[in-house]
């Protein structure tokens, strides 16, 4: 809201002028800013509160003193870009983050090991820092949030997150909102059991869940074991030390047997999850985002048809879209918290 004085006649007049009214007859600021905190790296975007991203940086994660210099760090950056565009808080909506572990609906973090975090409010330590409002929430959430808004997921309300990277995590959307489970570990699909004969251990301490066999480091996995299973059968992957999974989608590509056995079986695998996944949550859309979307249409064309093989009926139609907004989701879906 800005106020006009001027003298005319006599009188004062002023004049009050309202850009943009929500529904709560509250002002919704121009500005906003998202940050999505990573492991190594914590992304920065100053959005307008359209949608539109005007910059985006990343400044490093430092993690010693039990991460206790990440909220600072955040805020000296979060300083410099409002003094570059020459923004007070009184022009910003906010603040929005994604965390990397389980966040409550107050705020609450409930330990990010990866950054030596405990339990604390985010939300409250950040709003003493700042005096701006906050909102926070898991990073796998808040990208699904991005990819709705401004992504793959956009103009729908129901949609289900697949994210293949290092692991297998997801972000769930239920009537425009995140599903987020008591302990924030909704959406977790990484560590759904898929074979309960498996004998190695997964990052999460059990044997025999999803990203053991679908993630970028499982498909690697199951395919070292095929080869040391099938030693006489010839594959261009033997040829290729310490091979990664786009090794594997490369090789697929040229035409080698055992990863195409690998990336199908790595499919199968995940589209029969999904239909599990639609017998409780029924999503319109599946976006498909981390890492190894990368191997693009092939990838989520695979993972479709086996979908479709293993529904229920009344689920199979729901469609499969590409990840759009890349390593920018949780920048997308921080602002869009605020929202
Ligand atoms: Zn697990």
């Amino acid at each position: 809201m800005s106020r006009q004085n001027h003298y005319d006649a006599g009188v004062w007049h002023i004049i009050i002028e309202c850009d943009m009214v929500m529904n709560t007859g509250e002002k919704m600021k121009k500005y906003a800013y998202g940050i999505d905190i990573g492991g190594t790296a914590i992304k920065l975007g100053l959005f307008e509160t359209s949608g539109s991203l005007l910059s985006s940086w990343e400044i490093p994660t430092r993690k010693e003193g039990n991460g206790s210099c990440i909220l600072h760090d955040i805020m000296k950056s979060l300083n410099l870009s409002m003094k570059e565009n020459n923004l007070s808080s009184s022009d910003v909506e906010g603040i929005g983050m994604g965390i990397p572990g389980p966040v409550g609906k107050d705020g609450t973090v409930y330990k990010c090991v990866n950054l030596g975090w405990d339990v604390f409010n985010i939300e409250e330590e950040m709003h003493q820092l700042s005096g701006m409002r906050v909102k926070a929430a898991n990073d796998a959430n808040v990208a699904a949030l991005g990819e709705m808004w401004q992504g793959g997921g956009r103009g729908y309300e129901d949609i289900v997150m697949v994210t293949l990277g290092t692991g297998v995590g997801s972000g769930i959307i239920i009537n425009g909102q995140i599903v987020n489970g008591i302990n924030g570990a909704a959406g977790e699909i990484g560590h759904i059991l898929v074979d309960s004969d498996e004998k190695e251990v997964c990052g999460c301490g059990k044997k025999g869940c999803l990203e053991q066999y679908t993630s970028a480091r499982g498909i690697v996995r199951i395919a070292r074991r095929y080869l040391h299973d099938y030693p006489t059968v010839k594959s261009s992957l033997r040829d290729i030390d310490n091979f990664t999974s786009k090794d594997i989608f490369e090789q697929y590509d040229k035409g080698d047997i055992v990863s195409q056995v690998i990336v199908d079986t790595a499919c199968e695998t995940l589209g029969r999850a999904m239909a599990t996944i639609s017998c409780v949550l029924n999503p319109e859309v599946f976006v498909i985002g981390g890492g190894m979307s990368k191997a693009g249409q092939v990838l989520i064309e695979k993972i479709a048809y086996y979908y479709k093989k293993y529904a229920f009926h009344a689920t199979e139609d729901t469609a499969f879209h590409l990840a759009t907004l890349g390593n920018n989701a949780g920048i997308y879906g921080a602002v869009k918290l605020l929202l």
